[in-house]
């Protein structure tokens, strides 16, 4: 193999984070920390494989980090970063990169900007790093007085990937071997290489204590997106009008149903009650119980969203399509959006209200009844 190879690092037991989960493997923003630096290299043109380095005790938590990733199989890491590095350069040798990048799986903040300024930078040297200069005064001390001052200028934070052409980082590892240096460019300096500087990124700091991880999801401006979808099908009866979307349309039918059959607004609620993890309609209201018969589903709908502001969430918008061949939808698709707008108190620029027939095929083209699909989506 040629090409450029990034190592993620997470062989720590993570323990010292004080968390459920070791830090390398908690959710930030919906995902694992390690999900999210796999994903930084992944979606890099210039990456072609990533590879990552884990704890012995974690490979549960690392399939699940990975799901669905086309990534080979992680290597197992040791005690000390230098041993787990090591061990991750030794298991590329026959697939010979030129290039390899390694980084701390706890910095999930990785932009591809950070990755490109140290690929460009190892085109002049063996060796790069992104780094920031200090900006705080330094002191020395116990914690409780202050024995000393540093001079600031000319020191600086070493954040990673740190990149390297293969042959250059494996042979200094070799060299360093029983040595416990916390990164990889004092592996290299002691080794005679020249490392470069470039210009690191404040987000892509180490998620070390806990409050860093609230720090880390500071970033995500967008929240935790989630979707969730709904469908329902009612079928028509005798009457002489139909309640969809909340609106009561007059018709040569009626819909058969425990509740007012309003097949628009159920399947919206179960699209909010899906994109929450919050079962369905029937779980919350059970047919089986009195208390719904004949009731307006704009109650189920207003209880759908006010679990999603219970659980701190708000809803982005939603969509539905309602499905028949009769009643005409278009002249009442306003007077819809903003009744579900009403109902859960968001704007109506966020409410889609679409109809489509079957071309009279299936049972919606027979006109036995009404279907509606819905998708909602909720952040947090
Ligand atoms: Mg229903």
């Amino acid at each position: 193999m040629s090409g450029t190879v990034a190592l993620v690092v997470g062989a720590g037991e993570g323990r010292r984070f004080g968390g459920e989960l070791p830090k390398q493997y908690s959710l930030l923003a919906g995902l694992p920390v390690m999900r999210r630096s796999l994903l930084a290299f992944l979606s890099h043109p210039e990456v072609t494989a990533v590879k990552a380095v884990i704890h012995p005790n974690h490979w549960d938590l690392y399939q699940d980090a990975a799901r669905g990733l086309n990534l080979p199989d992680p290597v197992i890491g040791g005690a000390q970063r230098q041993v787990s590095v090591f061990r991750g350069l030794e298991s590329l040798v026959a697939d010979k990169p030129d290039k390899v990048l390694i980084h701390d799986a706890a910095r999930p903040l990785l932009s591809g900007a950070v990755i490109s300024r140290v690929l460009a930078a190892l085109e002049d040297a063996p060796g790069a790093i992104p780094a920031l200069a200090v900006a705080d005064t330094l002191k020395r001390g116990d914690g409780k007085t202050i024995s000393g001052t540093f001079e600031r200028q000319g020191l600086w934070r070493a954040q990673t990937p740190q990149g390297f052409r293969f042959a250059d980082i494996l042979n200094a590892h070799r060299q360093m071997e029983g040595e416990e240096l916390t990164d990889d460019a004092a592996v290299a300096e002691r080794a005679g290489l020249v490392v470069a500087m470039v210009e690191g990124a404040e987000e892509n700091f180490k998620v070390t204590q806990p409050g860093d991880l609230g720090r880390a999801e500071l970033f995500f401006g967008a929240g935790d997106v989630r979707t969730g979808m709904g469908f329902d099908v009612h079928r028509f009866a005798d009457g002489n009008q139909v309640m969809l979307c909340g609106i009561n349309i007059a018709h040569d039918h009626g819909l058969e149903g425990h509740s007012d059959a309003d097949v628009g607004l159920h399947a919206l609620t179960d699209a909010i009650l899906g994109a929450i993890g919050a079962g369905d309609i029937g779980s919350h209201f059970p047919p089986t119980d009195p208390q719904w018969k004949g009731v307006a589903s704009d109650v189920f709908l207003r209880h759908a969203g006010e679990l999603v502001k219970d659980g701190g969430g708000r809803i982005s918008n939603l969509d539905v399509t309602l499905i028949c061949e009769a009643p005409k939808i278009g002249p009442h698709r306003d007077a819809m959006r903003k009744r579900i707008a009403q109902i859960l108190e968001i704007a109506e620029a966020r409410i889609g209200v679409k109809a489509t027939t079957t071309e009279r095929l299936g049972f919606t083209g027979r006109g036995e009844g009404i279907a509606a699909q819905a998708v909602a989506t909720v952040i947090f």
